[in-house]
């Protein structure tokens, strides 16, 4: 089915080369069964996924395993052999193994479906492309497209990466120059590839499925068999959203239709995956980046904490203050205001208030909003309006 929608879009697009091969964009990554730091890359068992731009659905996956403990049991005379399945495909280094099985997964499609893959999308970090060139008969003519969400992770770790080599750059110009150099290696160098802002999403989407059901990488599940059920599993769950492959999966073994538990749990995983979709429907515009803002805490920024005045000291200055806002004489204030600006006692009187233009904001504040931003505008309209006079 999938093939055919591939095959279908790629007739669309008018994307048949001139043998006769449909030729389509894939989505590459692989996956290990052991989460590796940066180092130790000994996984026994790894896949790749293959899935389509266009359709947005798995076409190949290729798994490879390093061992098979039930071939070992019978090695060691623990067991006799029961059936001839051995789970064991794969005898090099756990790093050629994504590229073995995308490189399968390419002849694959080229032999039994006519479909040529002439654009990879990848992560980079594996030596996947070049092993495609090397092996696949068209391989000549794949185009290697960075995924942009990779190339921008790159470039953020050499930036980081340059603050703790300073002996890389000397001079007024070096760190400039450094930084320059990096932008060019690693945004530049691919950017013909980057314009297209492909993503290997997708296949992210996929590992995170797979690590759902492989203990998040922390069981060793590949022993025998177990990585390559999981790996499927995956796919399943990947290809029908909410579950509803077991439906299928049932009808196919049992030969029957589904009873009604089964019935009854596929039915609210559908429902909770409608309803979410919907709700997300109902707020389309959600801005989920929201930038922090740069407030600080108590021991750092704009609130830090500072040592107050004496409560006698602040007392007195309030006592201060609302004296001087006493009126004696109302006859006499409106006298002498007349005019406003022109009048030296309306500026006098005017700074020791609030303007009109404030009095809401301090009126309607809330207790939890800190005051510090709206006193600061206070003080700074109060200091340009009336400039304290010697
Ligand atoms: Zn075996």
């Amino acid at each position: 089915m999938r093939f055919l929608k591939e095959k279908k879009l790629a007739e669309l697009r008018g994307d048949i080369d001139s043998d006769g091969y449909y030729c389509i964009t894939l989505i590459v990554d692989g996956v290990w069964c052991k989460r590796s730091y940066g180092h130790g890359y000994n996984a026994s068992s790894g896949v790749s996924v293959l899935i389509g731009m266009s359709t947005q659905k798995i076409v190949f996956i290729g798994i490879r395993n390093k061992v098979c403990l039930i071939c070992s049991a019978i090695a060691n005379r623990q067991m006799e052999r029961k059936d001839p399945v051995c789970w064991k495909n794969w005898s090099g280094p756990s790093t050629a193994m994504e590229s073995d099985a995308v490189v399968e997964g390419l002849l694959y499609l080229e032999n039994v479906h006519h479909i040529r893959c002439t654009r990879l999308v990848g992560d980079g970090d594996a030596n996947t492309i070049a092993k495609c060139k090397e092996r696949v008969p068209y391989g000549g003519r794949i185009l290697k497209v960075e995924c942009a969400n990779h190339a921008v992770r790159r470039y953020g770790r050499a930036i980081q990466k340059l603050q703790g080599n300073t002996s890389r750059f000397s001079g007024q110009t070096g760190l400039l120059h450094a930084i320059q150099y990096e932008i060019g290696r690693t945004l530049v160098a691919c950017s013909n590839t980057l314009i297209w802002n492909a993503t290997n999403n997708p296949a992210e989407t996929y590992m995170s499925q797979l690590c759902k059901i492989s203990g998040g990488k922390r069981i060793n599940f590949s022993k025998a068999g177990g990585f390559n059920r999981r790996a499927n599993i995956a796919v399943l769950a990947f290809q029908n959203p909410a579950q509803q492959y077991h439906g299928k999966a049932y009808k196919m073994i049992a030969n029957k239709s589904p009873s009604t538990p089964l019935n009854k749990f596929l039915l609210t995983r559908r429902n909770k995956y409608l309803k979410r979709l919907q709700r997300k429907k109902l707020f389309p515009n959600i801005k989920k980046f929201r930038p922090k803002q740069n407030t600080g805490d108590c021991n750092y920024g704009d609130s830090v904490e500072k040592p107050d005045m004496p409560t006698e000291i602040f007392e007195s200055m309030t006592e201060n203050l609302l004296s001087k806002l006493k009126v004696q004489n109302n006859s006499d204030v409106e006298f002498e205001t007349r005019g406003q600006t022109t009048s030296e006692r309306w500026r006098y009187e005017r700074s020791l208030r609030l303007s009109s233009s404030f009095f809401k904001e301090v009126a309607c504040r809330k207790a939890s909003t800190p005051c510090s931003k709206l006193v600061k505008r206070i003080v700074n309209y109060m200091v340009q309006s009336f400039p304290p006079q010697r």
